[in-house]
């Protein structure tokens, strides 16, 4: 097997950036700049932590749920399954039952959420993934799903059940994909997420490498 190009697949982060509704912005700031004779260029950053291309943690829906430095690595680093689905509103158990989609697989659901420009308005009618897709995919036992717009759950839901199904197995959530320029196929997937303890997301640098068998 050989490994080939490598595609980002992350959203970039800047002030101004599209974020669910009601989280932190992003700022960065210059502590110390050359330019205003500091020895070095120095930033910091705040922003909410389930910003643009992100994990979520179990502890996002579960109090006692785990953290994201208590995450095994392996569900955000390993091969993945890109499945492009020309579905308009959400996807359902019936859009994926086809799918060759088996135990311990790293799924991301390709969607015409890609079409959305990544500078655009935060977008309500999302493609999403629905409960009866979750319950098969919990059922067929994969290891992570990634989804191309900022929540695998409707948006109009409040209760959130998609993440409740997945997080309650401890099923790995990616969200905020950026999956346009990729096609269907098998990849080597890495998006690990920084080691910080007692939080509930965090952004990740997504790629997909492209892999000869
Ligand atoms: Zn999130």
């Amino acid at each position: 097997m050989k490994f080939n190009n490598i595609i980002d697949i992350s959203r970039r982060i800047y002030p101004g950036m599209v974020l669910w509704p009601g989280d932190a912005g992003v700022q960065i700031n210059r502590q110390a700049s050359i330019k205003s004779g500091d020895i070095c260029n120095l930033s910091s950053i705040n922003m909410g932590l389930h910003t643009g291309t992100h994990i979520d943690a179990p502890l996002h829906f579960i109090d006692e749920g785990e953290d994201v430095s208590s995450r095994n690595l392996s569900r955000f680093m390993g091969f993945a399954k890109v499945f492009e689905l020309n579905v308009k509103e959400c996807i359902t158990a019936d859009d994926i039952k086809s799918l060759s989609i088996d135990e311990d697989d790293i799924v991301l659901f390709k969607t015409v959420n890609g079409l959305i420009p990544e500078e655009a308005d935060f977008v309500k009618y999302y493609v999403y993934i629905d409960a009866s897709a979750a319950k098969w995919l919990i059922d067929k036992k994969v290891k992570t799903v990634g989804i191309d717009y900022l929540s695998v759950d409707n948006f109009y839901l409040e209760d959130s059940p998609v993440h409740r199904i997945f997080l309650s197995q401890g099923v790995g959530i990616i969200e905020g994909l950026q999956l346009k320029d990729v096609k269907e196929g098998r990849y080597f997937l890495s998006c690990l997420p920084l080691r910080i303890d007692g939080v509930d997301g965090c952004p990740v640098r997504a790629v997909l490498v492209e892999i000869e068998e």
